[in-house]
């Protein structure tokens, strides 16, 4: 038998993936992320990336990159505990604690694995209770997976739920809980209550991760993230950032306690494992924390596009769901329409993503948009104008 019958299962399974219109067909960005960018040959305003506060294409960002190849090279060849942790590495974490207002953090080579670290390392007996939001992003779902604990989802941020669990018998039985929630939920763009479970937390004696992934550079003063926007920073032990959105470069970190840091450098599998991220990685994070301490304009100008954009939505008669952030849905509620009115919006030069079921409910298809702080109030009426004009076209709105 030939290898490749041998894998033609894949021809199966990747029909059946068309037919259910779940088959990734790659759009190619020909321009950098910006607020207006050509993709697949057309120009559209971009209303689908996580370049919240226009960063991607910055000056000081691409300087401090081409800098930091000439001083301390391409690569480090090696993963962080063994000789892959250059004293660039070293600052930025000391730049994120203080950042974070907390007293360590480490940086992973993605949010993805940040997560995942946390997790597995955290809860990692079956005497452990690892307690998740329904929500939550798939990292720390499979993080969730690769942990020993027992684990327990929580009805989408509701609290009698959440104390139902924290009575169960297996809580009262734990040696260790954690409680994990996004801080903004990534489809959604709500917020985590995190009054409320951090209350809970000290009462039934968990501790609390957050995963401010939509949340770094958005929320909070300069962009701290909602611990701080909630003033919760002391009652948060686990803080997870991404600097892969808002920073716009790559990797993922966490924040909190000396001890915290200590324990994952010495047991988490990604950063054992896995090689650290090349130092121009490391000089771009280091300058857009400079831009988000230095320039918190573009967070007003954030919120400020995220208002217009959201007013406008609702003025043309569209659902925009739980939204309280920069991202905003459109529910359009079935697979097909959504899909057709993506495709419509980029015809007409607006690129807004469809989601749509299993990465959402059932009956809640969406398109998802975020806007930036790059976005010209032209740009925000452009979209606007178009979102109108083919969601009466498609019957979603009249
Ligand atoms: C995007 C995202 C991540 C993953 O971050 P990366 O740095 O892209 O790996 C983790 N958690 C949430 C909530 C996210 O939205």
């Amino acid at each position: 038998m030939t290898a490749s019958k041998l894998m033609s299962f894949l021809d199966e399974e990747n029909a059946q993936l068309k037919a259910e219109g779940r088959l990734v067909k790659l759009r190619l960005l020909e321009t950098a992320q910006k607020p207006v960018s050509v993709i697949d040959g057309k120009k559209v305003v971009n209303l689908t990336s996580n370049n919240y506060l226009d960063l991607a294409d910055h000056p000081n960002l691409k300087k401090a990159a081409k800098d930091a190849i000439d001083r301390w090279g391409v690569g480090t060849a090696a993963v962080r505990p063994i000789i892959g942790t250059m004293t660039i590495h070293d600052d930025l974490e000391k730049k994120i604690a203080k950042f974070k207002g907390t007293e360590a953090s480490v940086v992973f080579q993605s949010g993805f694995t940040v997560n995942v670290a946390c997790c597995q390392s955290l809860m990692s007996s079956e005497k452990d209770l690892l307690i998740s939001d329904e929500l939550n992003h798939a990292s720390i779902i499979d993080g969730a997976r690769l942990a020993k604990a027992q684990r327990k989802v929580c009805r989408h941020k509701d609290m009698k739920h959440l104390k139902e669990l924290l009575e169960g018998p297996e809580s009262r039985a734990a040696r260790r809980k954690m409680i994990v929630t996004d801080g903004v939920f990534s489809m959604d763009g709500d917020v985590a209550p995190l009054p409320e479970i951090v209350a809970l937390a000290e009462k039934y004696e968990a501790f609390v991760m957050v995963d401010d992934a939509h949340a770094s550079g958005v929320m909070g003063p300069n962009g701290r993230g909602t611990p701080s926007f909630f003033n919760l920073t002391d009652k948060v032990q686990i803080q997870i950032g991404t600097l892969s959105k808002a920073i716009a470069a790559i990797g993922g970190y966490v924040a909190g306690s000396q001890s915290l840091r200590d324990y994952l450098i010495s047991v988490g599998r990604p950063f054992t494992f896995s090689s650290s991220h090349p130092p121009s990685v490391t000089a771009t994070c280091s300058a857009a924390i400079d831009i988000l301490l230095n320039e918190p304009q573009r967070i007003e100008k954030l919120w400020e596009n995220a208002k217009l954009f959201k007013e406008g939505l609702k003025k043309l008669g569209f659902d925009t769901g739980a939204s309280e952030t920069p991202i905003t849905p459109v529910i359009v509620g079935d697979t097909a329409k959504a899909q057709k009115f993506s495709a419509r919006l980029f015809e007409e030069g607006v690129f807004a993503l469809s989601i749509c079921y299993p990465i959402v409910a059932r009956g809640r298809d969406r398109l998802r948009t975020i806007v930036t702080s790059g976005h010209t109030p032209k740009d925000l009426e452009f979209a606007l104008e178009k979102f109108g004009k083919v969601g009466r076209e498609l019957g979603i709105v009249k």
